[in-house]
């Protein structure tokens, strides 16, 4: 197991915890711990913040309409202009 491998497997990891191999590489390989490190505390983080930015479709309604009145969202253009 090297670095490329670990990591391709990383969302994995940090989802369901590693393999033995894995958990071997980890202990041996400062940068990967650092990597999941550092992804657990941002995985960490999004939980925390989850509730805050799903507010309800009547919500999200709201802020599009909003912006709309704005101008601020316009039609997606579909013709390219040449
Ligand atoms: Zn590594």
């Amino acid at each position: 197991m090297n670095c490329a491998e670990f990591q391709r497997d990383l969302p994995l990891i940090i989802d369901t915890g590693g393999t033995e191999e894995q958990e071997d590489h980890l202990r041996s390989c400062e940068v990967c711990r650092d990597l999941v490190n550092d992804l657990r505390y941002i995985a960490e983080q999004a939980k925390l913040l989850i509730p805050m930015l799903e507010p309800s479709p009547k919500v999200w309604k709201g802020i599009e309409e909003k912006l709309k009145d704005q101008g601020l969202v316009k039609p997606v253009q579909v013709r390219r202009t040449l």
